[in-house]
C-alpha cells in the first residue's frame, strides 16, 4: 500500500515527487515509456528560471530526479495500462504489477503529433521542434517552416515571424482547418509565405546533424521541390496520454483531463498536473508549477483522511 503514486516522470511528476518526498509521503513514481518526459528529448532549455546560461533538457530532468530521490521518492519502470478509481485504495496496473495507493497524481503529459519521418525523429532538438514558445528564439534572422493547417499552426507561424526572417507555412491541402480569422491574420503577415498543397517527404540533412532543406511533394501535381530552411516546427497537434482514464475522469473534447479547485479531478484523491491537463501553456515551468500544486493538494487530502486511511 502506497500513500501516493505519481504517474509520469516529466517535470510535473518529478516536481510532485520532490514536494511529496519532503512531506514524508514516500511517493512511488511510475516512469512510463519515456522516463524524464518531453524535456529528455530536447537540447538546450533557455527559459527555465535559475539557469542564466540555459541547461540541457536531459540534465535538468536528471537534476530533478536526483532531488526527488534525495527526499525518498522511489521509481519503477512500466506504463500504466489500467486503473481502478472506483474506490480507495486506487489500483494502478502496469504490464506485470498491480499497485495500491491512497492518493494518485496523474502527470502523464502529452505527446506532440509528428509527421512520422525518420529524419524528423533524428533532428528533434537540432532544427526540428514542436514548440514555438520554447525554441522560436533560436531562429532569430533565419528562414524556417511551420507544418500544419489548424489554429495552432497559424498562431505558431505568427509568433515565429517575430524572430525568423521568413516563415513558410506548409499544409497538405489548400483549405485550412484553422478559423478564418487566424488564416487571414497569417496571410496579412508579410513574413509568412503559404505553400500548399504539399507534404514534407524528407528533412535534410541528418548526416550533417541539422536542418538545411526540406523535400516537399505537391499532393496535386506530385512535383517534388527543395525548400532551404534552417528550422521546421511541426504544429499538427498534441495527444494527451489519457486513454486509460476514459469514462473514469472528466476530459475535454481533445482528451485533456479537467481539473478544478487547483489540481483535483472529479474523483476525490486523484489529482492531475502538467501537460496532461494543460493544452494551453505547455511549458516546463508551468508543468513543474502544477506538479507542486498537486503534491500539496494530495498531502492535504491524505491529512484529512488520515484516520479513515489507517484501516486501508
Ligand atoms: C522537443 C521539445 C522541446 C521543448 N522545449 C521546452 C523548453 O525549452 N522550455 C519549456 O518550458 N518547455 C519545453 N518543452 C515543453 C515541455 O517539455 C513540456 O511542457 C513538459 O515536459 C511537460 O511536462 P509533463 O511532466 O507534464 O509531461 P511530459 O514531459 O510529457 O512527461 C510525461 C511523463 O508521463 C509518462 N507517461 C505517459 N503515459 C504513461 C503511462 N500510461 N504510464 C506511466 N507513465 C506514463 C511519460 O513516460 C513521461 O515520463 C519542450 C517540449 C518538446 C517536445
Amino acid at each position: 500500500m502506497n500513500n501516493l503514486i505519481i504517474i509520469g516522470s516529466g517535470c510535473a511528476g518529478l516536481t510532485a515527487a520532490i514536494y511529496a518526498g519532503r512531506a514524508n509521503l514516500s511517493p512511488l513514481v511510475i516512469d512510463g515509456y519515456e522516463p524524464g518526459g518531453q524535456l529528455s528529448l530536447t537540447t538546450l532549455v533557455e527559459n527555465y528560471p535559475g539557469f542564466p546560461d540555459g541547461i540541457l533538457g536531459p540534465d535538468l530532468i536528471e537534476n530533478m530526479r536526483k532531488q526527488a530521490e534525495r527526499f525518498g521518492a522511489q521509481f519503477k519502470a512500466g506504463a500504466i495500462a489500467e486503473v481502478d478509481l472506483s474506490k480507495r485504495p486506487f489500483k494502478v496496473v502496469t504490464g506485470s504489477e498491480t499497485y495500491e495507493t491512497r492518493a494518485l497524481i496523474i502527470a502523464s503529459g502529452a505527446t506532440a503529433k509528428m509527421i512520422g519521418l525518420e529524419s524528423e525523429r533524428k533532428l528533434v532538438g537540432h532544427g526540428v521542434s514542436t514548440c514555438a514558445t520554447c525554441d522560436g528564439y533560436f531562429f532569430r534572422g533565419k528562414e524556417i517552416a511551420v507544418v500544419g493547417g489548424g489554429d495552432s499552426a497559424m498562431e505558431e507561424a505568427n509568433f515565429l515571424s517575430k524572430f525568423a526572417s521568413r516563415v513558410h507555412l506548409l499544409h497538405r491541402r489548400n483549405e485550412f482547418r484553422a478559423s478564418k480569422i487566424m488564416v487571414d491574420r497569417a496571410r496579412a503577415n508579410d513574413k509568412i509565405h503559404f505553400i500548399t498543397p504539399v507534404v514534407v517527404e524528407e528533412i535534410s540533412d541528418v548526416s550533417r546533424g541539422g536542418v538545411e532543406y526540406l523535400t516537399l511533394r505537391n499532393t496535386e501535381t506530385q512535383a517534388a521541390t527543395k525548400l532551404p530552411v534552417e528550422g521546421v516546427f511541426i504544429a499538427i497537434g498534441h495527444e494527451p496520454n489519457t486513454k486509460v482514464y476514459r469514462g473514469k475522469l472528466d476530459m475535454d473534447e481533445n482528451g485533456y483531463l479537467i481539473t478544478h479547485d487547483g489540481t483535483q479531478t472529479k474523483v476525490p484523491g486523484v489529482f492531475a498536473a502538467g501537460d496532461v491537463q494543460d493544452h494551453h501553456y505547455r511549458q516546463a515551468v508551468t508543468a513543474a508549477g502544477t506538479g507542486c500544486m498537486a503534491a500539496l493538494d494530495a498531502e492535504k487530502f491524505l491529512d484529512a483522511h488520515k484516520l479513515s486511511d489507517a484501516a486501508l
